[in-house]
């Protein structure tokens, strides 16, 4: 069997924005370029060294039906939600949230000063599964794995298959692949992702170049979005680059949307505001 390459569809700029009680970031999926990317609803980076930028954090706010990914670069954020869950998630861990039937929970800085850097997916459930009882996998750092790269460079596996190596979050029903990957300066990498699913590149340093016949260079807060094939080929030319790598299965189910609530239908959505208001979260 002959591998295809992915090549670039598509390319988004993240957009400026602010979130939670202020906070400052960049949004790329889940803006006006992007709305969503089946199974993808929103990403966002948040990287400053201006506390006001990054202070007032995400107080009390619910989700419901659907899955929220959390990746710390740097910096610290307190994690607690309605149901006695707490953590703190600190540079290098993950933590994957699984909503379902609803939470209420807040994601504050714990520094006051200093870099924070990191990511928020969200990742969209089935709906047979929109209700179910919240899960989280809280990751960290030496949890995951760390693949080295023949030509120099390494990839962190937080979700699905490199190789050998399996990444430490597991039973998500978009059957994800989330690759965090440093390349040295001109430094490429070849990595299978299912054809089925849906794939995207997101550089957060330097700029990497994507596909094979037609190769696609892509800058620094921008995302590629990957066309049909089994194969991504990555290069960072000329200077060291880091990106995500990003892959799920599509589920083609209507999506009805409404702030931190992702249904199928909008019945759905006013019964998620009516279960809200009257403490059933
Ligand atoms: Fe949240």
């Amino acid at each position: 069997m002959t591998s295809r390459t992915r090549e670039v569809t598509d390319i988004i700029n993240g957009q400026a924005t602010s979130d939670g009680a202020g906070v400052r970031l960049y949004r790329v999926i889940g803006g006006p370029g992007l709305p969503d990317l089946d199974p993808f609803l929103l990403l966002d980076e948040f990287v400053s060294d201006d506390p006001g930028d990054y202070l007032a954090g995400f107080p009390d706010h619910p989700h419901r039906g659907f899955e929220t990914v959390t990746y710390m670069l740097a910096g610290r954020m307190r994690h607690g939600d309605n149901q006695g869950n707490s953590g703190l998630l600190e540079a290098g861990s993950v933590q994957w949230m699984t909503a379902g039937r609803g939470i209420v929970h807040s994601e504050m800085p714990e520094q006051e000063d200093g870099l924070m850097w990191g990511f928020q997916l969200w990742v969209n459930l089935p709906a047979r599964n929109k209700l179910c009882p919240p899960r989280y996998q809280d990751i960290p750092p030496h949890d995951i794995p760390l693949v080295p790269l023949p030509g120099g460079g390494r990839v962190r596996v937080i979700a699905g298959q490199l190789g050998e190596v399996a990444g430490p979050v597991h039973g998500i029903d978009a059957e994800p692949r989330y690759f965090d990957v440093e390349l040295p300066a001109d430094g490429s990498l070849s990595l299978p992702l299912p054809d089925t699913h849906t794939a995207f590149v997101y550089c957060y340093d330097g700029s990497v170049t994507i596909g094979g016949d037609r190769p696609t260079p892509l800058e620094r807060r921008r995302l590629a979005v990957l066309g049909a094939g089994d194969t991504l080929a990555l290069t960072a030319p000329g200077a060291a680059a880091r990106a995500l790598v990003v892959a799920g299965r599509p589920f083609a189910e209507p999506v009805a949307r409404y702030g931190p609530f992702v249904m199928n239908t909008r019945e759905e959505i006013m019964a998620a505001i009516d279960d809200l208001r009257s403490g059933r979260f």
